[in-house]
């Protein structure tokens, strides 16, 4: 049943993450400097199902009691629709940068759960993890990629055959693994997915690798070591973002992890792992929620890089009027992909009404190349602005009314100014900024061989089609070897 904040941050007091944060355990999360300020977004976002605003966007009712929107099983084009009004109201709420909403991987378990057939023997054990999940309304993180140890060989040719997550031995009661995985995003969750890695390719000893699960973030065994947080305090003025959205990333690591039958998904089966995600409708879920994720970031860049423009006087020049269009032009584009993903979608063999492959694919290939167009964008409108930026601390001291008078702009006073630019520095240039970036080239995979896949993947036939009859080949001539002398 859909939860509150206080039920969330509860539950993380009573069964904390095993986290670590420089070297010591973090025993309590939700007050812990680094880790509060995400906890308490995240009770944020679980109090808006309880808002009678926003109640029956966020959740769906069954029997009297109400769940998450993003566990309501995809069978229309209309169920498609109301999962993404709940997406993008929360994504909204944070200026879609906070990239582990649970909503995020909520849309994998319902696909899994909606095509659990798919899963053959484990099958029961998919639906019954997800209705619990349901349940509890519980939050989930994954971790997907090995450690990047040498990319040249594969997963049992690296230096020690469990340094990516494998099966050690299996018991009456469950199996036991061990290794570790390069990063889970948002450890402060409740559940861990340990899901199909990327490609796993045949080979001996590679089905110990093949494996799916999940697991409670402090199950014995598990470590999530935290990089530093780039966020430098707490004052929502100084810091709008990092002091409310450092997700943090983790190396995740399983030393002797036992996991019980029940919580198995896939065991030894390569060729169930590399299909999971595309034959369940998984991939298309998650990528959906993630249009519409992006959508909302874009929306926030519009809207941020238009106030900056104008705040300063620099949007009546024609360039910069040039460069915030452009802004406007990838979101209509990031607009394009999310409707036609609804509009063009279609059932899978297991009934789940799956987002246009084809959309889905171009927005999530395109978005990573233009972040970072966009970003540069505030940059050149911003300009020193983006770097002039007292603290909250110096408007309140002796240098406070310098501040009022050189910091003040052409529509806002100076308090305001800073303000705007700080997010504007939150968004693209602080440690947080940097680390957008560099998430939305690869959170999704790797950019290369996303593109690869496409290229395999993509029907290009009608196409090259129309090319030959336009150049009246009747059929395509054949190629002859022409040599030299
Ligand atoms: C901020 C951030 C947050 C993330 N959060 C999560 C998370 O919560 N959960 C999760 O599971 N993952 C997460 N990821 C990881 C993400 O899935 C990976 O970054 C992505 O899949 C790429 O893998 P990699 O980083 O291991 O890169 P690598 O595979 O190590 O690639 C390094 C370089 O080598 C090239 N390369 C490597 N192998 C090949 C190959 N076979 N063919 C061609 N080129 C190759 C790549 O193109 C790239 O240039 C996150 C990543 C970031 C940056």
């Amino acid at each position: 049943m859909a939860r509150t904040g206080k039920q969330y941050l509860e539950a993380l007091q009573q069964n904390p993450p095993n986290l670590w944060y420089k070297g010591e355990k973090v025993e309590d999360p939700t007050s812990h400097p680094v880790f509060k300020g995400i906890t308490h977004t995240l009770a944020r976002l679980y109090d808006m199902q309880h808002d009678p605003k926003y109640r029956d966007i966020l959740t769906y009712e069954e029997n009297g009691k109400r769940y998450a929107m993003s566990l309501l099983p995809a069978r229309t084009k209309e169920d498609l629709a109301r999962r993404s009004a709940a997406y993008k109201l929360w994504a909204d709420a944070n200026l879609g940068m906070m990239g582990r909403c649970p909503d995020y991987l909520n849309a994998v378990l319902m696909a899994y759960e909606s095509s659990a057939e798919f899963f053959g023997e484990f099958a029961d054990n998919v639906c019954n993890y997800v209705k619990y999940v349901r349940e509890n309304d519980l939050s989930t993180t994954h971790c997907l990629t090995n450690p990047q140890v040498n990319r040249a060989k594969s997963a049992s040719e690296q230096p020690d055959p469990y340094i990516p997550v494998g099966v050690v031995r299996q018991t009456e009661d469950g199996i036991v693994v061990r290794g570790a995985r390069m990063l889970s995003t948002l450890p402060t969750a409740d559940e861990l997915l340990v899901f199909p890695s990327t490609l796993l390719k045949e080979g001996p000893g590679a089905d110990k690798y093949a494996v799916a699960f999940a697991i409670p973030t402090n199950t014995p065994g598990l470590h999530f070591i935290s990089r530093e947080s780039m966020s430098i305090g707490d004052s929502e003025y100084d810091y709008p973002l990092g002091s409310r959205l450092e997700e943090m990333d983790c190396l995740t690591v399983f030393d002797e992890v036992f996991v019980p039958w029940e919580r198995i998904f896939i065991l030894g089966d390569l060729e169930k792992c590399n299909q999971a995600y595309a034959q369940t409708g998984a991939l298309m879920h998650m990528a959906h929620q993630v249009v519409v994720l992006k959508n909302a970031k874009t929306e926030a860049f519009v809207g941020l890089v238009s106030l900056i423009g104008e705040t300063i006087g620099a949007d009546t020049f024609p360039h910069v009027q040039e460069k915030i269009a452009e802004v406007i032009v990838y979101l209509e584009a990031m607009k394009g992909f999310w409707v036609r993903a609804e509009i063009d979608a279609k059932p899978n063999k297991y009934g789940v009404m799956c987002p246009d492959r084809g959309a889905i694919d171009g927005a999530r290939n395109l978005f990573p190349r233009l972040y970072p167009r966009i970003a540069e964008i505030v940059h050149q409108v911003g300009a020193s602005g983006m770097i002039t930026l007292p603290s909250e601390a110096d408007f309140e001291s002796p240098v406070g009314p310098y501040l009022e008078k050189y910091l003040q702009s052409a529509t806002l006073p100076a308090r305001e100014r800073v303000q705007l630019f700080r997010l504007a520095w939150d968004m693209t240039t602080s440690g947080f900024g940097a680390r957008q970036t560099l998430y939305e080239r690869f959170f999704f995979g790797d950019p290369v061989r996303m593109y690869q896949t496409l290229f395999s993947a993509y029907d290009k036939e009608p196409f090259k089609r129309r090319i030959r009859e336009f150049l009246g080949w009747s059929e395509q001539p054949k190629a002859e070897v022409v040599a030299g002398d």
